[in-house]
């Protein structure tokens, strides 16, 4: 395996960007803001045709007893995504710095014994993640001594204003209806074809960043060997003006507590995960709960089952509210929202050259899995500053677990 890819790019700064996702805006923001002309093409009329649609989703680290490499490259992907939300979006309605109460569910989520706060040797001097304190479980509507964790350097985030503000940055230009069905390598570089064989664009550098589409595309490549995977999920969601009045009514409807159903002021994760008083695409404030995972599903239809499930996943996390919320699941009023994560094997995306001695000038950013607000970013990061020769955002012993070519087949 290829520990880095060679760095510095010696040739014309233009790039082709296939896929206006998190993973494609972060590549053509990063690579913008260091000079370069920009294209990036996409297949939908406008933002938000694939899994960054997505109406709003978490950016929050993940942690394990030993502090393994995706703990740390997420928690790196996190500090990345909330200072670019600083940035360019607008806090409250873009997204929040809110926290997230982790509740801890089968004790799955342990922090590092040695360390329970800082992680210096990533740079990392923030203090990510702590035991949640009782006001934040109680605040939260669980009973006291739930296990739960605190992150204190996470939150909310909607990724289509993140995309959209991505992409308006000097330098890139975006063209939307454009479906790449192959693409080609010329003299001076990368063209990328229509369905007709028409030249859609051509330059130097390709950056392939249409999640598992990516596949169809690359596949023929000689050496190309990254294992894309799709896999569906569907998020339930809800106004939040109809939950007030149903919670509202009073009282705790288990059995065994006086509790009264409260909606926690920040998201609660561990069993998928529950978010209210966020705009929903209509831009009314709603509540979310998500989301389901089905492998071997290439299409992303909202089905009702999938509804049922993501009940039965609230009554776990927040199990009062789950049971009071219960009917916003049987009314015709919920909505749901579905797409296709792109996953590998390790939970970490591919990054950067494909194979750089037989198709150079070929890039890629997918593979983001369940965790592309957390990790796009950083990917736009490392594959900037790999071209720029900068230092880099990852340590090499971290950033090695990114790189594409730790596919390349011989
Ligand atoms: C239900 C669900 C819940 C999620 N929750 C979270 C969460 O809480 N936190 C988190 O961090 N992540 C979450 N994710 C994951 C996150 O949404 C994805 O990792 C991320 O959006 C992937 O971004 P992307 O740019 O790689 O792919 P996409 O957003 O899918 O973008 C790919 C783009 O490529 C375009 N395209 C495809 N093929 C072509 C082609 N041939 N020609 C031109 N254009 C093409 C598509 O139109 C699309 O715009 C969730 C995902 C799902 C499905």
């Amino acid at each position: 395996m290829r520990t880095e890819p060679d760095r510095g790019w010696t040739g014309p700064r233009q790039a082709l960007v296939i896929g206006a996702g998190l993973s494609g805006s972060a590549v053509a923001y990063s690579l913008a803001n260091r000079g370069w002309a920009v294209t990036v093409l996409d297949q939908a009329a406008g933002v938000g045709a694939g899994a960054s649609g997505l109406p709003v989703g978490l950016a929050a680290p993940h942690v394990s007893p030993d502090d393994n490499v995706l703990s740390r490259i997420t928690r790196a992907g996190v500090q990345a995504t909330l200072k670019r939300a600083e940035t360019l979006l607008q806090s409250g309605t873009d997204w929040s710095l809110s926290g997230v109460l982790e509740h801890n569910l089968g004790g799955k989520r342990r922090l590092a014994a040695a360390d329970l706060n800082a992680h210096p040797s990533d740079g990392d001097t923030l203090n990510p993640t702590i035991q949640a304190s009782a006001a934040q479980i109680a605040a939260a509507g669980l009973p006291l001594g739930t296990p739960a964790l605190w992150h204190g350097h996470a939150g909310w985030l909607r990724p289509r204003p993140l995309v959209a503000a991505q992409l308006k940055t000097t330098g890139i230009q975006v063209r939307w209806s454009q479906k790449v069905t192959s693409i080609a390598r010329r003299a001076d570089g990368w063209a990328v074809l229509g369905a007709q064989g028409e030249t859609l664009g051509q330059a130097p550098l390709l950056v392939v960043a249409s999640a598992f589409d990516s596949l169809t595309l690359l596949q023929d490549q000689p050496g190309f060997a990254v294992p894309l995977n799709p896999l569906r999920g569907q998020v339930s969601f809800g106004l939040m003006a109809d939950v007030h009045g149903a919670l509202g009514v009073g009282s705790s409807t288990s059995a065994n507590t006086t509790r009264k159903p409260t909606l926690p002021p920040f998201p609660v994760n561990g069993h998928g995960s529950f978010i209210s008083g966020v705009p929903t695409l209509d831009g009314e404030l709603g509540w979310f709960i998500g989301s389901t995972f089905e492998r071997n599903c290439e299409q992303a239809p909202v089905r009702i089952e999938d509804h049922a499930a993501n009940q039965v996943r609230l009554a776990t996390l927040l199990p009062d509210l789950g049971e009071a919320m219960k009917p916003q699941f049987e009314s015709e009023k919920i909505q749901g929202w579905a797409g296709l994560r792109c996953t590998l094997p390790n939970r970490l995306p591919a990054v950067g050259p494909i194979d750089n001695q037989r198709l150079p000038g070929l890039w890629i950013s997918a593979g983001m899995g369940a965790r592309g607000i957390s990790l796009a970013v950083l990917c736009g990061e490392l594959t900037a500053a790999c071209l720029a020769s900068e230092p880099m955002p990852l340590p090499p012993e971290l950033a090695k677990h990114l790189w594409a070519e730790r596919y390349a087949s011989t």
